[in-house]
């Protein structure tokens, strides 16, 4: 096969196919530091993980197995610290942007459980009081004279 090297690889040693390996390379080293550091290899199956105490298996494998359970705060703070790392800031800066994101998602969900606690709390008071009304109409009446007894 005859090799064309183009004018723009001039120098640089790369061609297409490379610069996308190296790209997957590149994404596929940072999803294994990100597993790593989410401590996956704590319960992964594989077990060359847990004996290097990182991830050393198919990292595509370890997100399907253990992204679903990540807990939602953590998502996003991971999410929102990569986009800001992307967006050119400083790895500190992304990391106070992610907690704060973490936090907002925090709040909204502890307010979404506290109306969601509030609306069962009156749907069963409601409940109790028409369970109320219902024995009450259903009690037998009480004696008004309360029956007589000899004492002897
Ligand atoms: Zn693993």
């Amino acid at each position: 096969m005859k090799r064309k090297r183009q004018p723009a690889d001039a120098g640089s040693g790369s061609s297409p196919d490379k610069s996308l390996e190296r790209l997957q390379a590149k994404r596929e080293s940072a999803q294994r530091k990100l597993w790593t550091g989410l401590k996956f290899w704590e319960v992964c199956p594989e077990r060359q993980c847990l004996r290097a105490r990182s991830c050393r298996g198919d990292v595509n494998a370890c997100r399907d197995r253990f992204w679903p359970q990540v807990p939602k705060d953590i998502k996003v703070w991971l999410q929102a610290a990569i986009k800001a790392r992307r967006d050119g800031m400083s790895p500190e800066d992304a990391n106070r942007v992610g907690q704060a994101r973490a936090e907002q998602v925090r709040a909204l969900e502890a307010r979404f459980e506290a109306e969601r606690r509030a609306a069962a709390d009156a749907e069963a008071m409601s409940a109790a009081a028409t369970r109320k009304a219902i024995d009450g109409a259903l009690a037998p009446p009480t004696p008004s004279v309360p029956p007589r007894v000899r004492v002897m």
